[in-house]
């Protein structure tokens, strides 16, 4: 017989780890699956300034509160990735590792980066999708940044302080990204802000990054840029296979729920970036764990499916 819980979380972002703890303090059994790493996206920030209360604290030194806290109220959170989900009852989950039964289940699933689309992207070395992750590889070279969004910023912002030279490419003659950032990225000499203005190829050399080529949208001019490195920052996309397997997502693969995070599907959840919401914050994804853990907690009352031993 499959291991039970009341709650199966599937993602251990902070919308996932907040329903976590949460649902344990309900008293709740819970498992949380995460595929990649603990944290999700906010892992890789640079440093959280907007989070109430802990101002400049990194994504990672986060990610890892937020794990503990929830481990110590006694959620198990184990790095599986989730194949397939029965939604009966109870729900079957299935992972690249073992199959769990649960009364509950949270989609916190998250979105994954988005790329630009060009020839050599998956293959060159120098083309990175996190900062923090990859930026100490190229202390003191130059490096181009893409996209205007705040995680552009943040990670310009972020290689100012080790590359030599940093260039920000955004395809716009305005940022999308806070104001603050982009006043405080006008400030640094090192970095050089290229508005209006599109990469077009990749160049490399011996499978490495070597250049860009650009085009001025203005003026169609199109320069080359010598980089050692590009970090792509342009945005993200809904991680939908299980939500569309599900069918629970919209076309686009976002999870249609409401504010209490209930799914088209019974005793289906969704919080975090999965959801269909105006805004994607740490904030908004923490919020949503907590009700969609409230929600699936009410759910396990009423209808949850204690197996027999
Ligand atoms: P985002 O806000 O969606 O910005 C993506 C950027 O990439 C946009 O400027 C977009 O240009 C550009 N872009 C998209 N596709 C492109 C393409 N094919 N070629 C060139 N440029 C392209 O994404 P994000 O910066 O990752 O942020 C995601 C969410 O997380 C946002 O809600 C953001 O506020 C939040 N976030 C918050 C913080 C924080 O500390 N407050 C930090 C990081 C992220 P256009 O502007 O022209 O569309």
């Amino acid at each position: 017989m499959n291991e039970y819980f009341d709650i199966i979380i599937v993602g251990g972002g902070p919308a996932g780890l907040t329903a976590a703890l949460y649902a344990r303090r309900a008293g709740k059994s819970v498992l949380v699956l995460e595929k990649a790493g603990i944290g999700g996206q906010i892992a890789s920030s640079p440093r959280v300034e907007n989070f109430p209360a802990v101002p400049g604290v990194s994504g990672a030194e986060l990610a890892d509160r937020l794990y503990r806290q929830a481990e110590a109220l006694g959620a198990r959170i184990e790095l599986e990735e989730v194949l397939e989900v029965q939604n009966g009852a109870p729900k079957t989950v299935v992972t690249d590792y073992a199959a769990y039964s649960c009364a509950a289940l949270i989609l916190a699933t998250g979105m994954t980066h988005r790329t630009l689309g060009l020839p050599g992207e998956d293959t060159l070395s120098g083309i990175s999708f996190c900062a923090v992750c990859d930026g100490a590889f190229y202390e003191n070279r130059s490096v181009a940044v893409c996209g205007g969004g705040n995680t552009a910023l943040q990670d310009a912002l972020f290689l100012a302080d080790l590359c030599r030279r940093v260039t920000l490419i955004h395809r716009r003659d305005t940022f999308r990204g806070d104001p603050i950032l982009l006043k405080a990225l006008k400030k640094r000499e090192n970095v050089t802000l290229l508005p209006e203005t599109v990469i077009d190829a990749l160049q490399g050399r011996d499978g490495a990054l070597t250049g860009l080529t650009l085009r001025d949208l203005r003026t169609g001019e199109e320069p080359l840029l010598a980089v050692d490195a590009l970090f792509e920052a342009v945005g993200q996309t809904p991680e939908s296979a299980l939500a569309r397997a599900l069918a629970v997502a919209d076309d686009g693969g976002f999870i249609p729920a409401g504010e209490d995070c209930r799914t088209g599907a019974d005793g289906i959840f969704a919080a975090g970036d999965c959801r269909c919401k105006a805004v994607r914050q740490l904030t908004t994804a923490c919020a949503d764990g907590a009700v969609a853990a409230i929600a699936a907690c009410s759910y396990c009352d009423r209808e949850g499916t204690i197996p027999s031993a």
